[in-house]
């Protein structure tokens, strides 16, 4: 496929006169003299050009998104119009505070709702995605620490954790330490005992974890962590799995962050804008970053009056748009937000129960939004492994799940449907599967080769990690 600029060919979708070209407002001096090299084409190669692109993206108005640990749910098209109303769109974010009262009461309430959804006791909202999230609360506890005088450099992460857990923790300059999982899928408590000192500065978990399943002992853990002086960090970018049921307070932690393009129906970045809110507990409010958005009972403010914040994490204060969204989701919800959570849990194992005929559960228990299978077994026997699988789905209009990971369970797929999905489209996944897994017992060569039909066909994985080629030029 041509890119755009290969397309441009003189002709133009507006249309300019000689009264457009000279107003006299800007000085001729100002003027460019030469071309800004941008592509020349009609509007509607334009429309064909970007429609084209996109028929070769997968996206959930096309189908099945059950990729494990993200969250893929259904993001109202309603969220969208609201975000783009005028007063939200047109607004500056240098504006002063009693000109966009609008914009600090939503962010305020925003906060208030996250408050009650977590049990946590203050909230930023700047921080622009869930690893973002991770490296604000970290930089908390770390501060926290330092302002107390006790240097601590260790922080505990367990073996089943996202990646981005210890990556964030060693991005502040912590030494990790790893836990291992015990046979229940869950924190070996014995482990982590052995590796406690008083050098540790937290725990990051995530709870229900990356297996899907809940840590039973987490009110133990939350003990143990807090006499030795140590603090909790909770992970929480897969709020679906509890929202209404429980709260990271609860459980014993101190510091937490979300993910609203999870949880909160706002669209994934894809490199652009998400959000990772962080809440804390009152010990650790002077530490947020600043400003935070108050109310002194007549007017909201940016409050930039934190003692020991930790500074300014992102321009303003975060990703605005998003945050309209999460806010409208939440105010819609309502109390059935505890309905989503039920309805993810429920898909889970409606899935995993009618998979695990077929392909291997290593932790038998009921799950909470997500559940882990294993391939390892059907490899052994047809040489068919995760990846395969994983390609073949593509060629069924459906995502694949998040492959190989967690690292502690071979040939992983990580399958999370969402509450959005109807019985009718995990029946269709499961038949999907059993054809898949029947095609590996009876005819694996075929499945091999796949992907057939997608616009990119098998890739070298290896080549492609080693020497991405990034260049538009070999582009399909
Ligand atoms: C997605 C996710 C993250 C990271 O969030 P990003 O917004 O992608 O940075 C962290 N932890 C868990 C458990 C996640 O699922």
């Amino acid at each position: 496929m041509k890119t755009i600029f290969e397309k441009s060919n003189n002709t133009n979708g507006i249309l300019l006169t000689d009264e457009n070209e000279d107003l006299g407002i800007i000085e001729n001096k100002f003027l460019r003299t030469d071309s800004c090299g941008l592509p020349s084409i009609s509007e509607l190669e334009v429309l064909r050009h970007y429609k084209e692109l996109s028929d070769k993206n997968f996206c959930i108005e096309k189908g099945f998104y059950p990729l494990g640990s993200c969250t893929m749910k259904y993001n109202p098209k309603v969220n969208e119009l609201l975000a783009s109303l005028e007063g939200f769109s047109n607004l500056h974010p240098l504006q002063p505070d009693e000109d966009c009262q609008g914009a600090l009461e939503l962010m305020y309430k925003l906060q208030e709702a996250l408050k009650k959804i977590t049990g946590m006791d203050a909230f930023t909202l700047q921080p622009a995605a869930g690893a973002h999230g991770e490296l604000t609360g970290m930089m908390v506890i770390k501060k926290y620490f330092e302002v107390k005088g006790d240097k601590r450099r260790k922080v505990i992460v367990p073996d089943s954790a996202h990646g981005t857990n210890p990556a964030s923790a060693a991005l502040c300059g912590f030494e990790i330490v790893q836990v291992k999982s015990n046979e229940k899928g869950q924190v070996d408590i014995e482990d982590l005992k052995s590796v406690l000192c008083p050098e540790v500065a937290a725990i990051m978990m995530t709870n229900p974890n990356t297996l899907g399943i809940f840590e039973e002992q987490v009110l133990e853990i939350s003990k143990i962590m807090h006499d030795n002086g140590s603090l909790l960090y909770y992970d929480g970018a897969n709020f679906n799995a509890i929202m209404g049921y429980t709260n990271p307070k609860l459980m014993g932690f101190d510091v937490v962050h979300l993910n609203l393009h999870k949880t909160f129906a706002t669209p994934h970045g894809g490199g652009g804008p998400g959000a990772g809110p962080v809440g804390v507990v009152e010990e650790l409010k002077e530490f947020l970053p600043s400003p935070i958005i108050d109310f002194d009972g007549e007017k909201y403010y940016r409050n930039y009056e934190i003692n020991h914040t930790i500074g300014n994490v992102r321009d303003f204060y975060g990703s605005f748009g998003v945050l309209i969204k999460a806010y409208a989701y939440i105010l819609m919800m309502g109390k059935h937000l505890k309905e989503a959570s039920e309805n993810a849990v429920l898909n889970a194992n409606y899935l995993k129960e009618q998979l695990k005929q077929y392909y291997t559960l290593p932790f038998d228990t009921i799950c909470k939004h997500e559940f882990v299978l294993s391939s390892e077994e059907l490899k052994h026997k047809t040489g068919v492994s995760t990846l395969n699988i994983a390609k073949a789905l593509m060629d069924e209009n459906t995502h694949p799940p998040t492959v190989y990971f967690p690292l502690i369970v071979h040939e992983a797929m990580m399958i999370e449907p969402t509450e959005s999905e109807t019985k009718e489209r995990l029946d269709e996944f499961v038949q999907t599967m059993i054809k898949i897994y029947e095609k590996a017992n009876l005819n694996p060569e075929k499945l091999l080769s796949s992907p057939h039909f997608t616009p990119v066909k098998k890739v070298d994985e290896t080549l492609a990690a080693r020497h991405p080629d990034l260049s538009f030029k070999n582009a399909i």
